[in-house]
């Protein structure tokens, strides 16, 4: 059963357990790429004594300093691709890490192999490979983080992957995101979104694909969706998840949405056959930034 709790935000930092065990998904953002009133799609899980942060983005070391906690503080990241939205904020995970902290250890990444090199040889080693020389070898991803590798496991005929973290299996599915012109998957760069528990499925950043919430949806009690306002380009719009039959939409939380999501007038058209308002157009509603979607 889901609640919908508030976080106290002045009796101090976001606690990263919950005490009963239940599980606990915390927005730190629910904005688009470039959302200026909302921080970036980046979500802590948090179940018992364990945790994960998907996704740090350019604004993530911020969206954590709202809730009390830093990039020392979350022991374990997984990024989802390698939009700055996502990954731009791993650099000061690594260097804060490695040079500031208190000695808490190398901070845990969830992470497949060809995804791990792709993210340090394009977007990591460029800030950090070259702070340390030790006997004309530069620093590798595997100084800063430590690597949990989920595993390859097949679900319904597709591939899958997970890693189970102290009692939370988080399962990994592949997203059709980017470039727009990809037809399947395998076409598309590295994207996934997660499915925590066999219970609560977060999309990932992708294009609308008919087939990807439907395949999940008996069995999720919730699923986030990402959500756009206008349509083209490399996310799902309103418009288009408006297509899928009304028992998904009535579990589907909507995320990822650009700054003008309260002013429908400025994207919903005469032509469109639904309101704007989410709650009124049969979806569950739009994602709340930094409150606690609690499942017991
Ligand atoms: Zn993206």
């Amino acid at each position: 059963m889901l609640k919908i709790n508030a976080i106290n935000k002045d009796s101090g930092p976001l606690s990263l357990t919950t005490d009963d065990g239940h599980l606990r998904v915390v927005f730190l953002g629910v904005g688009s790429a470039f959302a200026k009133r909302n921080r970036q799609s980046n979500m802590l899980i948090i179940q018992g004594d364990h945790h994960v942060l998907v996704d740090c983005g350019t604004q993530g070391p911020l969206a954590l300093n709202d809730v009390g906690l830093n990039v020392v503080k979350v022991r374990t990241y997984l990024p989802t691709h390698s939009h700055a939205d996502h990954v731009g904020g791993f650099e000061e995970i690594a260097l804060m890490n490695r040079y500031i902290s208190s000695g808490d250890g190398k901070p845990q990444m969830v992470i497949l192999r060809d995804y791990q090199d792709l993210l340090w040889s394009k977007t990591l080693s460029g800030g950090v490979e070259y702070c340390e020389v030790n006997q004309g070898k530069s620093l590798q991803i595997t100084d800063f983080f430590e690597i949990l590798r989920p595993k390859a496991l097949e679900l319904d005929g597709r591939k899958v992957w997970t890693y189970q973290h102290g009692p939370m299996e988080i399962m990994m599915m592949r997203t059709r995101h980017f470039p727009d012109s990809a037809i399947s998957v395998d076409e598309s760069q590295w994207c996934c979104g997660v499915f925590i528990n066999r219970k609560v499925w977060i999309s990932g950043d992708t294009m609308f694909d008919y087939e990807y919430p439907t395949r999940f949806a008996n069995e999720a009690e919730i699923l986030f969706h990402d959500c756009q306002l206008f349509n083209g380009g490399v996310h799902a719009s309103y418009q288009e998840l408006m297509t899928l039959p009304p028992d998904i939409r009535a579990k589907m939380v909507l995320y990822h949405f650009g700054d003008n999501w309260d002013q429908p007038q400025t994207w919903v058209k005469d032509s469109d056959k639904y309101t704007g308002n989410p709650v009124e157009d049969g979806f569950y509603g739009w994602a709340q930034p930094q409150v606690a979607y609690d499942f017991y």
